[in-house]
């Protein structure tokens, strides 16, 4: 999952603000979460695919909004 899948759910209104019920029509601070592990004196990086990102509802005065790695169960 990326930033892409983010900007394409808020563009086709498929994210819905839990307090108003209307569509998400805002995004920022998208990143990466990935995991090191540390194996003796290496580091390995591990790319989890989960990302954060901060939702704004942004729709009349609801100033609803949340940071969070589950959007993806926020899409439908
Ligand atoms: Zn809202």
């Amino acid at each position: 999952m990326s930033e892409k899948v983010i900007k394409e759910a808020i563009e086709n209104e498929k994210m819905a603000c839990p307090k108003c019920k209307q569509p998400i029509r805002k995004y920022e601070k998208y990143a990466e979460t990935i995991d090191a592990v540390r194996d003796g004196f290496n580091i390995q990086e591990i790319d989890s695919h989960a990302s954060r990102v901060t939702l704004l509802c942004g729709n009349g005065d609801c100033n609803w909004k949340d940071r969070t790695e589950y959007w993806e169960d926020m899409i439908d």
